[in-house]
């Protein structure tokens, strides 16, 4: 039995000063804890085979046709400028064109140090890789522009954090793994021959209609917009919006200390580094846009007039507050059953979001009971919430199967923290059944799952989890 994948490579075609290239570091005893078969399908890799797939997706084998390589490239951490990031525990295997035709990253983490990797390891555990696992796909599936989990292996060694922990690979699927910082990279060391390459293959990979550095911003920041929106529609919050985890694709990247948020309150802060709350669930909306200004301030270098530039992509990053509220109100719009909200329909929305405020409402359950007519029971406030709903219902009165649209506008199943917390602490028992049963369900966040009941409940208070970790 051998596995195939069908590589074709063309980061590891740029110049060297774009990646290192190294093998991944062995592992002492791959373990495979799941393979994601259908996302292998869509990417033409064929193979079955426990051991072999364990083997290559900790890194311990090398597929035929890769190239590995760790990717280097800057980044704004919390706002200050490190000058020199890259994968210090990830290493990109090579790329592969999908069954749609689109080009995909393999890369493994978790697989060893790099050139890059400063103090750390170069080691994942698996508390962190299983969430990634758990989280991407389920954003996936939530219809979130994502990188994807194709493989976690338990690499059979420990590895060393606050306490001894066991160690495992994730292999993640991405279109590509550009960033902000990569381009940041070049323009802060004026590297402006690098800036161009960098800037044809971004645009010959995932805007080929950009012409021009400012048609490429706008056409980033239209995603970024969308995507904030979404995170939001969901109560998704990232947690560490680093330029360096901002992708050029529009892509959410780097599922670290990021959560859904239970009780519906805009200043939620998960993680644990995030001591002032730059990241918190409310200021993602801002935050995208000082990341785009960071790549427009990379941008600029490669226009020749660049008092042109500043004042042309100025524009562009000032117009994104107004994208990200237009996608805001679509989607929450959506969420009330309203297909084509206007500026007017804000109130309603924010009306039913301070009513949630202010009595601790479930944001996913309030949503989703919307459509089965049951909110009123999630809202504590009996006679506010009776006032706004004539008004609501007068809003849809007219609306074409409102029900439709709520129902896939909000999810009844997501990822919730102590659900994580729980099958990470079984997995490091050697149960996998929660990881693969969080999987499977999460897999049909729209659908009615009267079986998986369970996972719908906020937590108890004795299963609250108050801060999320990077684990890196
Ligand atoms: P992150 O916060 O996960 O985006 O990581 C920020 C930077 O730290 C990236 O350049 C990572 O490659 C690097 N890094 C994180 N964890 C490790 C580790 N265990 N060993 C080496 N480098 C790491
Ligand atoms: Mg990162």
């Amino acid at each position: 039995m051998t596995l195939s994948i069908p590589f074709d490579n063309s980061y590891a075609r740029l110049p060297e000063g774009f990646y290192a290239r190294l093998e991944p570091a062995r592992v002492a005893a791959p373990e495979l804890i799941a393979f994601n078969s259908s996302l292998a399908q869509d990417l033409g890799i064929s193979g079955e085979d426990d051991p072999l797939l364990a083997a290559i997706f900790a890194g311990n084998t090398l597929p035929g046709g890769a190239e590995p390589l760790a990717q280097i490239y800057a980044g704004h951490q919390f706002g200050g400028f490190s000058p020199q990031l890259g994968d210090g525990r990830a290493l990109l295997l090579g790329e592969v064109v999908d069954r749609s035709g689109t080009r995909r990253d393999i890369q493994l983490k978790g697989s060893g140090p790099t050139p890059f990797s400063r103090r750390g390891d170069g080691r994942a555990a698996l508390g962190p890789v299983l969430r990634e696992y758990v989280v991407s796909e389920a954003m996936h599936a939530l219809g979130v522009p994502t990188t994807r989990a194709l493989a976690a292996v338990r690499s059979g060694e420990q590895v060393y954090r606050e306490t001894v922990l066991p160690g495992a690979v994730l292999t993640r699927v991405a279109a590509s793994h550009i960033r902000v910082g990569t381009f940041q990279l070049f323009a802060s060391r004026q590297q402006y021959d690098q800036l161009q390459q960098l800037f044809d293959y971004t645009r010959d990979r995932h805007y080929p209609e950009a012409e021009t550095p400012g048609a490429l911003l706008a056409a980033v920041c239209a995603r970024q917009a969308e995507l904030v929106a979404q995170w939001m529609s969901l109560g998704f919050i990232h947690g560490v919006m680093n330029t360096d985890n901002c992708t050029l694709s529009g892509e959410t990247i780097d599922y670290g200390p990021c959560a859904f948020m239970d009780h519906y309150d805009p200043n939620t802060v998960y993680s644990s580094i995030d001591r002032y709350g730059r990241y918190a669930y409310q200021a993602q909306a801002d935050v995208i846009v000082w990341n785009m200004a960071q790549l427009a301030t990379a941008l600029v270098p490669l226009v020749q007039d660049q008092q042109a530039a500043v004042d042309e992509f100025t524009t562009i990053v000032n117009g994104m507050p107004n994208l990200i509220r237009a996608a805001w109100l679509r989607r929450f719009g959506a969420k009330l059953g309203i297909a084509d909200a206007q500026a007017g329909d804000a109130p309603l929305i924010a009306d039913l979001l301070g009513m949630m405020q202010a009595g601790g409402s479930d944001f996913t359950n309030t949503f989703r009971a919307l459509a089965r007519g049951s909110a009123r029971d999630e809202i504590t406030d009996r006679s506010a919430y009776d006032l706004w709903h004539a008004r609501w219902q007068e809003r849809i009165a007219a609306a074409d199967a409102p029900e439709a649209l709520m129902q896939r506008s909000n999810p009844g199943i997501i990822p919730r923290n102590h659900r994580i917390e729980q099958m990470i602490a079984a997995a490091l028992e050697g149960d996998d059944r929660p990881f693969h049963h969080l999987n499977a369900v999460l897999a049909r966040p729209y659908e009615d799952q009267p079986e998986a009941e369970e996972l719908r409940r906020p937590p108890a208070p004795s299963e609250v989890v108050q801060a999320t970790f990077c684990g890196t």
